[in-house]
């Protein structure tokens, strides 16, 4: 019987070693180790062994199955360790091959923002980009809202130290595209922009703006109203009248705001329009002279007009979304309608 023991030892053994997958190595542990295995056929036999012997084989039936459990929980883990390299293997993707599939679709604020940069692009504009943390120099200083002055007090600052804020407005970036560049500028600045607003159906602490700069040689009024109206008729329709109205920013002079006939109610009043008949779509105005001379301008040589406007607000008009929040919860059922 020891014999036997010990050339079911070798046997199985031999047989765990050849095995190539984890179903192949599981038979060999029922064919040795099962119930109905081999070892127990042996261990039958021991009914016709003197009671000296017993224990004996009984110690060496037991090794040889220690030996064997083993054997099969380490080459266990050696077919596993094959079998995740050989899945890895087959789940390789090159990230670089082009998707000709387009999973999911565009964020409304992405294509509100894209149709915006598609019609200035065709104008003739750039598209730039700035920091959303700012320092307090570009935010307010250089757009002539010195420390003490009011206008100040309109937009409730994220601050970080005394000089560097979260930028309230893509503004900023005016200043930075002058410093850089020399007349003829013509570019739009789409980006985030924060303010320690409370959340409600028509303010965030955190949303999107798309800002507009022209300067250059004989730029007018005449100018910023030809662009924007363009604008206007191309983004909500030819059939959209315009109107502009008197308005203040410090980094304008004069400023306007512009505002279409309602979407809702062609003009008529309804409650979309507060019974206007109007909405405000975005500020404008031209580039105040303290501004161009803080970017090293001379306002006797240049001149140039800006615009504003908030991506949400412009999204919630055309869509007809009456709640901000919908654009920030990524619930699908909203999502999935753009
Ligand atoms: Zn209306």
């Amino acid at each position: 019987m020891k014999e036997d023991l010990l050339y079911l030892k070798e046997e199985a053994l031999h047989e765990i070693e050849k095995s190539k997958d984890l179903r192949e190595l599981n038979n060999i542990r029922i064919k040795y180790l099962g119930k109905k295995g081999k070892l127990t056929t042996i261990l039958r036999g021991m009914a016709n062994l003197s009671p000296e012997e017993r224990p004996a084989i009984g110690k060496l039936a037991n090794e040889v199955k220690e030996e064997l459990e083993q054997k099969f929980f380490q080459k266990g883990l050696e077919l596993k360790e094959i079998a995740k390299k050989i899945r890895l293997q087959k789940e390789k993707i090159d990230v670089t091959v082009p998707s000709k599939v387009i999973l999911g679709h565009k964020h409304p604020l992405t294509l509100v923002l894209d149709e915006i940069k598609e019609i200035f692009l065709g104008l003739g504009y750039e598209v730039v980009e700035g920091p959303e943390v700012e320092l307090d120099y570009y935010n307010f200083e250089a757009l002539n809202i010195p420390k003490d002055h009011p206008a100040r007090d309109m937009q409730d600052t994220f601050y970080i130290t005394e000089e560097i804020l979260l930028r309230t407005h893509t503004s900023p970036v005016q200043i930075r595209t002058m410093e850089k560049k020399k007349p003829p500028i013509k570019v739009i600045v789409p980006g985030r922009v924060y303010r320690s607003d409370e959340v409600d159906a028509t303010h965030s602490p955190v949303f999107h703006q798309v800002e507009g700069l022209v300067v250059g040689e004989k730029v007018t009024m005449a100018d910023l109203k030809g662009t924007l109206i363009t604008f206007a008729k191309m983004f909500y329709g030819k059939e959209r009248r315009v109107r502009f109205r008197p308005s203040y920013f410090p980094f304008t002079e004069p400023s306007a705001e512009m505002d279409i006939s309602c979407i809702a109610c062609d003009g008529k009043g309804c409650r979309v329009c507060s019974y206007t008949g109007w909405l405000e779509i975005l500020g404008c105005g031209m580039v105040h002279p303290n501004v161009l001379k803080n970017c090293g301008y001379d306002p006797e040589e240049v001149t140039g007009f800006a615009f504003g406007m908030g991506i949400e607000r412009i999204a919630m008009l055309k869509y007809g979304i009456n709640d901000m929040r919908l654009f920030f919860e990524n619930d699908l059922r909203f999502l999935e309608q753009f």
